[in-house]
């Protein structure tokens, strides 16, 4: 009988594949430094939560706004000077209220309207994460840290390539009279992916 052989798969830490990546693209001459550099600066220096923060707390404080963005996301986050790559046509923003919670993912991989609520963390990108918040949400949420009652209504989009979502959270009852800049201080890039709530 055969000895039974356990598989061992060796991945390289994310730096090195990151760098043979590179270096391949380079050795086709399909990328240069200058649109790596840039590249870079927008995952670190731009694509920040801190801009679909501002977009949430101007919808806590401003009603017209607020209609603006629902009726098209796209338009209305362009006022806060905030630009979404051509191909995410639609930015949808979905209203959590005491009664309905909305999460988002991307159950083929990674899509997210990240020039507004940031890059997705890993665990957005893992099988587990994009396969079981649609079967099973209600565990998936809780295992994340947000409980939810069992009377409320849970609602999982799916992100497609042209249809990008963001989740506006309720705003707490005990931020009645803040200013808008203390009110995005409180809006975090797992409130606008629904699986948290503030
Ligand atoms: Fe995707």
């Amino acid at each position: 009988m055969a000895e039974a052989r356990h598989l061992v798969r060796t991945v390289a830490p994310v730096p090195q594949r990151a760098a043979a990546i590179e270096a391949a693209l380079k050795s086709h001459g399909l990328v240069n430094d200058e649109a790596i550099a840039q590249s870079v600066h927008n995952a670190e220096d731009v694509w920040l939560p801190e801009r679909g923060a501002r977009v949430v707390a101007r919808a806590w404080v401003d009603e017209a706004f607020r209609q603006r963005l629902r009726a098209n996301g796209r338009d209305a986050v362009r006022e806060l000077g905030i630009e979404l790559p051509k191909h995410h046509r639609h930015l949808v923003a979905l209203e959590n209220t005491a009664t309905v919670h909305n999460v988002i993912c991307c159950t083929l991989c990674s899509c997210t309207a990240f020039t507004v609520i940031g890059l997705p963390p890993d665990w957005y990108k893992d099988l587990e994460y994009r396969s079981r918040i649609v079967r099973e949400s209600r565990t998936v949420l809780r295992e994340m840290g947000l409980e939810l009652p069992p009377e409320m209504e849970v609602r999982v989009w799916d992100t497609t390539a042209d249809t990008r979502y963001m989740v506006i959270p309720e705003r707490p009852a005990h931020t009645a009279g803040w200013s808008e800049e203390q009110l995005a201080a409180i809006v975090t890039k797992d409130a606008m992916i629904g699986v948290a709530r503030l």
